[in-house]
């Protein structure tokens, strides 16, 4: 794998290189199509280089559920409230989390009522807390995708190791092939191209894909994130399409190789199981989401602490779950720019650095 210096990473935003590619996906396009990029880091990419605004009027770009803070479903945001909320509780997540709108309260409310929440940058530092306070419960909220689950499975290694019994995590990861199941078996659909996840393909590999592309009938593209990476991935996806060809290309091999990273997946396979996981805004998708095995059911917060039953209700108002489907944009939603701002969420969406909301609010994607 290449080392991606500053400089290095400049030759995939450079404009000139760029535009060819645009002026050959011009060249290319013959009729409508709609592709979905499945992550948020990508969606935000698209709009802050303006990519979407310099394709072919033919190619409508919808975004994915690939932004974990948006997906996590609010009966795991009550329960990771509840038992932050508990005394001897150091409770520890990613600060993206901190905002994001439960049932009543979030995160930020519960510190301010005297809780401990601490943002943490990796799931380490939460063991590390562990290892520091013998006397409190530390738990960890692990949200993301393949891409963070590695961080997570080793944590809970690392705390097996030191014989901490005073750490746990909140089990919440997600997983990329059932959502595509979901979305793509979907009623609704009228996603005909996918650009995969480059980071997430970067440790599963592509092997997951191919069944999934052939029985939907449905080319996909594995694509980075830097501008060149985007427009390549959409050439790619755009060629496929055109010529009715159905495959699974990696228009980011400079990082994702079709087998992926053995040794991370070999220690997700240790510490994890698929489980169903309710998606929020989308409902329950079978086998959706990374439990922990028999063998680490100690690290399991749910299994420590007694959270109940978490009744809830979303908000009325909120679309997300459309948004993440890639049924609607954000700037269809009535509340965008008005009642739901970065300052008044309404939705996780709207929260996330990575939420589709935040990125058409940033950088300027008004209602049409
Ligand atoms: S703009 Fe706000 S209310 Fe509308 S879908 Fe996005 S997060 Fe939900």
């Amino acid at each position: 794998m290449a080392e991606q210096t500053p400089d290095f990473l400049a030759g995939y935003r450079n404009a000139k290189l760029v535009k060819t590619v645009l002026a050959e996906i011009h060249q290319t396009v013959t009729q409508p199509w709609t592709l979905m990029e499945i992550c948020g880091g990508q969606t935000h990419a698209i709009m802050q280089y303006g990519l979407d605004q310099l394709l072919p009027p033919e190619i409508e770009l919808v975004h994915g559920p690939g932004c974990p803070v948006c997906v996590t479903s609010l009966e795991l945001i009550d329960q990771a409230l509840m038992i932050a909320k508990q005394p001897d509780v150091i409770f520890t997540s990613f600060g993206d989390m901190l905002r994001v709108p439960g049932s009543k309260e979030d995160l930020f409310s519960i510190r301010a009522a005297g809780g401990q929440v601490r943002v943490v940058y990796s799931p380490m530092d939460a063991v590390k807390i562990a290892a520091e306070n013998p006397d409190k419960q530390i738990v960890f909220f692990a949200i993301g995708f393949e891409t963070t689950a590695p961080a997570n499975a080793m944590a809970v290694i690392q705390a097996e190791k030191m014989g901490l019994d005073n750490f746990s995590i909140l089990p919440a990861n997600v997983l990329v092939p059932p959502a595509m199941h979901a979305i793509l078996s979907s009623p609704n659909n009228r996603i005909q191209g996918f650009l995969a996840a480059g980071h997430v393909c970067a440790i599963m590999g592509y092997w997951e894909y191919p069944p999934i592309a052939e029985q939907y009938q449905t080319p996909m593209a594995v694509t980075g994130f830097e501008p060149l990476d985007l427009v390549e991935g959409i050439l790619q996806t755009v060629k496929m399409l055109e010529e009715g060809r159905v495959a699974v290309e990696n228009a980011y091999s400079r990082v994702v190789t079709y087998e992926g990273n053995k040794i991370a997946q070999a220690m997700l396979a240790k510490v994890f199981k698929p489980v169903d996981r309710n998606w929020r805004g989308i409902g329950t998708i079978p086998l959706s989401g990374y439990g922990l095995q028999e063998a680490y059911q100690q690290f399991d917060a749910t299994q420590r602490f007694d959270t109940g039953s978490i009744q809830t209700e979303e908000s009325k108002i909120c679309i997300a779950g459309q948004v993440l489907q890639g049924i609607k944009k954000p700037s269809e939603c009535p509340a965008f720019g008005t009642l739901c701002t970065p300052q008044t969420p309404l939705g996780a969406p709207m929260v996330s650095s990575e939420g589709a909301c935040a990125a058409y609010y940033r950088y300027g994607r008004k209602k049409s």
